[in-house]
């Protein structure tokens, strides 16, 4: 895939599938990527909607089940996918970043023996991940999540790719990142920590991996004031993989699953990690 004039093409050079929306505004200079779920019914469902002036939503890119792209808006203008959100002392991540939608229903509730979705849509038991999601309290019981579909992760793996290469953006992120309190998109099966480390290269051999010494809080700051995260403590004997170091404080990557909690990333204290 390649950008032409804020445009996603085909690496031949030919179009890909643009239905334009009115749902956004002003100059964009993206500096991050964030990843949502539709929560909607389809992929031709979601694009009509998000093109429709009444949704006062957008995004810049729906990427169905088939791994079909769809782009609303050109990546120079700001769309209207993440709200009242925050990253990195920032605010209002729609002037700041360009948002892509996957084809999903969401979070599921197990009702009556089926995953029913929101919108009321039964998802088949082989197509549900059962999950805490990262965000959620400790103690809360696991929801269901439809998977992604290989092609959908592919697809998001060459756009990304493609939008990180043109614009120089710094990270991607999810819009359970941004906006925590409010949004659990795209949820614990969007590989988004082996995502970030494939696109960045964020795995160098030169940080260490650690093993847990202890059962081992996770916090979402380098201080034991931070809040613990879900999955907390984790096992001893976890492996862990370094991110970055504030003072006695490591940022690491949970490799393995553990408590029911996927794609782990948070604070620990360094006198509980033994070099693996
Ligand atoms: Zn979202």
């Amino acid at each position: 895939m390649k950008i032409r004039n804020h445009r996603l093409l085909q690496d031949d050079g030919s179009a890909l599938p643009y239905r334009a929306s009115p749902n956004k505004g002003g100059a964009l200079q993206a500096r991050w990527l964030v990843m949502h779920y539709t929560a909607g019914r389809n992929a031709e469902s979601s694009i009509s909607w998000l093109a429709s002036p009444q949704a006062k939503a957008s995004a810049h890119l729906v990427i169905g089940r088939d791994g079909k792209i769809t782009q609303l808006v050109p990546f120079n203008v700001v769309a209207w996918h993440a709200g009242a959100s925050s990253w990195e002392g920032v605010s209002g991540l729609n002037h700041h970043s360009i948002g892509i939608e996957l084809d999903n229903v969401g979070r599921l509730d197990h009702i009556a023996g089926q995953w029913v979705s929101p919108l009321k849509i039964v998802v088949p038991d082989d197509q549900v991940r059962v999950a805490k999601h990262k965000n959620d309290a400790p103690g809360l019981p696991p929801s269901g999540w439809q998977t992604y579909t290989a092609e959908q992760i592919d697809a998001a793996f060459s756009v990304a790719q493609a939008l990180i290469a043109h614009y120089a953006l710094r990270d991607i992120i999810g819009h359970d990142d941004i906006a925590p309190g409010r949004k659990s998109d795209p949820g614990p099966d969007f590989p988004l920590v082996s995502l970030r480390a494939r696109l960045f290269g964020r795995r160098e051999d030169d940080l260490p991996m650690f093993t847990a010494s202890a059962a081992l809080n996770v916090r979402g700051g380098p201080g034991s004031e931070h809040a613990l995260l879900a999955g907390s403590p984790i096992p001893i004997g976890t492996r862990v993989q370094a991110l970055e170091q504030s003072g006695l404080w490591w940022k690491v990557d949970v490799l393995d699953e553990v408590n029911g909690v996927m794609d782990l990333v948070g604070w620990c204290h360094g006198r509980f990690l033994q070099a693996a």
